[in-house]
């Protein structure tokens, strides 16, 4: 006769379940104590699709400054002439995975800032390998990081993510915030960077201003005898097991 209430609590229950959907989480990452004395700070980009700020990319050359850039399946098929640069320039340029479709590697059905998330797990699996098998097929190393659209993940993709043998790069200071920010917001945010950041900017917006207040920023940091570091020059190909900070800022 217990049964009954039992099965009753599980009825009420269940659609409240249903509507609480899991948590999105947004991972941060800071670089490892590096040289005693030494400020090092880690520039990435997100190549998320469209082209690429030649402002940016420019600049990184012509001053030898490092970046870890994570592309996209879709940014690699409209720019392979700027991919061309970067991997003419290994000592420079870093290259991780930002998915196939620049979809939120979100395994539920969501909507991350507007943008459809990858909504399951084998989505995710697809949005991930996917876009690390376009960094090969265009001659690129295999990744060892990944970094989904709207950087949003739940706990559930990135035990997926990190099965798949790649590690979820956060991020300790948004640079131009999602490319929105104005040149001088941009340049002094950038310019705000502390040993150990990790700086997430774009450079796939050549029309908005951002672009070149990264630029400003980055000549800022150098001027103030900052060291450059990739993630690889941190943290050790393949070797960022465990070193990645677990989520820690609730969406
Ligand atoms: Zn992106």
């Amino acid at each position: 006769m217990r049964v009954l209430p039992l099965i009753l609590c599980a009825l009420l229950a269940s659609p409240l379940a249903a509507a609480t959907p899991p948590r999105l989480v947004e991972p941060a990452l800071r670089l490892p104590a590096g040289p005693p004395g030494q400020v090092r700070v880690a520039l990435t980009f997100d190549a998320c699709e469209g082209v690429t700020d030649p402002r940016i990319l420019d600049a990184l050359i012509a001053h030898d400054i490092p970046a870890t850039v994570f592309v996209t399946g879709r940014w690699l098929a409209r720019n392979a002439e700027a991919f061309a640069r970067m991997r003419a320039r290994p000592d420079l340029f870093e290259i991780e995975d930002h998915g196939a479709r620049h979809l939120p590697a979100v395994d539920f059905p969501t909507l991350v800032y507007g943008i459809k998330a990858a909504g399951s797990p084998g989505a995710v699996v697809q949005e991930v390998s996917g876009g690390a098998a376009a960094i090969t097929a265009a001659g690129g190393p295999a990744p060892h990081w990944f970094r989904g659209a709207t950087a949003k993940y739940d706990t559930s993709s990135i035990a997926e993510i990190n099965g798949l043998g790649l590690q979820v790069a956060g991020y300790s200071l948004s640079g131009d915030g999602g490319a929105t920010f104005s040149r001088a917001k941009t340049a002094r945010q950038i310019a705000t960077a502390r040993d150990g950041d990790v700086i997430l900017s774009h450079i796939n917006q050549p029309r908005r201003p951002a672009g070149a207040g990264v630029v400003d920023g980055i000549l800022q940091l150098q001027a103030r005898g900052v060291t450059f570091v990739r993630l690889q020059d941190a943290f050790g190909p393949g070797d960022a097991t465990g070193r990645a900070a677990l989520p820690t800022r609730p969406f």
